[in-house]
């Protein structure tokens, strides 16, 4: 057995000299690092000072997005997707969206995601690519049909979901529409009824621009919310990512119904100059995650980042101070993004998955400790994580992934 000794961080509590033992993929128990002698554990990590947490949850991302960083900087979302983003995917090959993926799902792992929920072309590759890092994924393949993309042709959606279906513990399929104005009305019946059929989870684009609600509203007559609604994808399966334009009645539909809306703050700011109605969605009862958006706009996979994002931004939306607290962030990068996934993670307690980060607090910016979420959202960065365990394997180790026996700066050297 494996143990992890420190501070033991979740939603829930903070736990000073804590072991968490962990068999297998799971966590056995959690105890005080005293009584550790009563398991056979072979194999310790951390100790004073180092931080233990819930692997985070990035609950939207495009890993492969890494080749264009830096691309078509300051515009606003629909130009930057029409005119740079869309023209440069066009020229996607296979092979490159592999050696990008790899490179982008590196820097979110070493970073402290032990899960990335991507949305993305050539998905087998991506799926491959988490395979060799042994990050644990779920993969959608982007469709649409509103929109001329070879690409994302629907029926790939479909087929790639039943080729992944089953196959691996750590790649989980979903279906990814990419978003209400490029996918008919008929198509998201059809992702909703399979979905339905297959109790899969649905990955889309919400209410990400003005143009894409004026667009529903003109074929349809309907909101974003009411169209999913109409296909029979809205409930706790659907996983809508950004929901900036969301109208009042669409945040009540949206909250009520138990889907989770996955919060990117930094990407929607950079995009569109403004975030999403969080604070009102939270009041609804509706689940939020984080997620990191791309490499293209954000600049970093790094979740740490992004609760920091999220923490100031929201503050500066709603024009007070109390709302976004650190710890409710912190729920929001990890049990949120959990309960989204239908993944049993997300706290650290016995029976849980053991995905978990280990955090060196040995530093400046963690004291005093008084207030560790604080800590946390603050003044955390992805470079503070030194070990990375998914499933109870440690993948990332201070600077090494463990299964393919790369550092990042190897990987940076291949990709090139
Ligand atoms: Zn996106």
């Amino acid at each position: 057995m494996k143990a992890l000794v420190g501070t033991v961080v979740d939603w829930q509590g903070v736990r000073d000299s804590t072991a968490v033992i962990i068999d297998g993929s799971v966590i056995r128990d959690v105890v005080p690092a005293g009584s550790m002698g009563q398991y056979d554990v072979d194999e310790v990590y951390g100790g004073r000072g180092y931080l233990i947490l819930p692997g985070l949850v990035n609950a939207h991302t495009h890993v492969a997005m890494a080749k264009f960083r830096g691309l078509g900087e300051d515009l606003p979302m629909e130009k930057w997707l029409g005119d740079v983003i869309w023209p440069a995917e066009l020229e996607w090959t296979r092979e490159e969206i592999h050696r990008w993926a790899l490179i982008g799902m590196a820097e979110a792992l070493s970073n402290g995601s032990t899960t990335v929920n991507d949305h993305y072309f050539f998905a087998d590759e991506i799926a491959n690519a988490t395979l060799e890092l042994g990050i644990r994924a779920f993969v959608g393949q982007t469709v649409m049909d509103s929109v001329d993309f070879p690409i994302a042709e629907p029926g790939e959606g479909f087929r790639f979901f039943k080729r992944w279906e089953g196959e691996e513990e750590l790649v989980k399929p979903v279906l990814a529409p990419h978003a209400t104005n490029t996918v008919s009305l008929e198509l998201m019946k059809e992702i909703a009824e399979f979905a339905g059929e297959k109790n899969a989870l649905v990955h889309v684009h919400l209410s990400q621009s003005r143009g894409e609600v004026l667009e529903v509203k003109r074929r349809y007559g309907l909101s974003p919310v009411e169209y999913l609604g109409k296909a029979g994808a809205l409930g706790e399966n659907l996983i809508g990512v950004h929901g900036i334009y969301l109208g009042d009645d669409e945040v009540r539909l949206y909250s009520k119904s138990g889907a989770t809306l996955v919060h990117c703050s930094l990407s929607m700011a950079k995009l569109e100059g403004r975030i999403a109605p969080i604070i009102e969605l939270v009041e609804g009862g509706a689940n939020i995650a984080l997620g990191n958006d791309s490499p293209n706009p954000v600049g970093l996979m790094d979740l740490f980042t992004e609760m920091r994002f999220a923490a100031v931004l929201n503050k500066v939306w709603r024009r007070r101070t109390d709302v976004a607290p650190a710890r409710e962030v912190f729920r929001w990068a990890t049990l949120g993004g959990a309960r989204a996934l239908k993944l049993r993670a997300g706290l650290i307690r016995p029976g849980y998955l053991a995905d978990l980060v280990l955090v060196n607090a040995r530093k400046p910016q963690f004291l005093p400790g008084e207030d560790v979420y604080s800590h946390l959202v603050y003044s955390a960065r992805g470079s503070d994580v030194e070990l990375v365990m998914v499933n109870g394997e440690p993948v990332y180790k201070n600077g090494i992934f463990m299964k393919i026996g790369k550092t990042l700066e190897e990987l940076w050297e291949e990709v090139l």
